[in-house]
């Protein structure tokens, strides 16, 4: 896949980006409008356009993302307080940018339900 979009230009080096994780398949970068004191975004390196793109051969994909947003929790001091996970999908999901990624925010209370 070499779909260019947002993130694939700020993991390229094209547009600049705070990483707090890199490796070969995932990125993860401070979010440039945070919603929290922490607000990190967990991204593939892969493009996919969104969850619903996600197939059974990105299975692995999907686990390593969600582990590093749990290691990347545990480094920003969150562990023990408690986070949040958020994947927007599509336009009623809430989702802008077109190529998968997991919000992960903490710092503060979260509320129930969200907007
Ligand atoms: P979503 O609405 O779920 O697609 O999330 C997209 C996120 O990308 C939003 O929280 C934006 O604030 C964030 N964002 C947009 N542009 C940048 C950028 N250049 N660097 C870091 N985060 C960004």
């Amino acid at each position: 896949m070499s779909q260019e979009t947002l993130f694939t230009r700020i993991i390229n080096g094209q547009i600049p980006g705070k990483f707090v994780h890199r490796d070969e398949d995932i990125v993860a970068i401070r979010d440039i409008n945070p919603q929290a004191p922490t607000h990190v975004l967990v991204i593939p390196v892969k493009p996919l356009p969104s969850l619903a793109e996600a197939g059974p051969e990105d299975e692995a994909l999907l686990g390593r993302l969600l582990l590093t947003a749990k290691r990347v929790a545990e480094q920003e001091g969150l562990a023990e307080g408690g986070y949040r996970l958020v994947i927007n999908v599509g336009g009623q999901g809430g989702q802008t940018v077109p190529h998968l990624h997991v919000h992960l925010l903490g710092g503060r209370q979260m509320t129930w339900p969200p907007g």
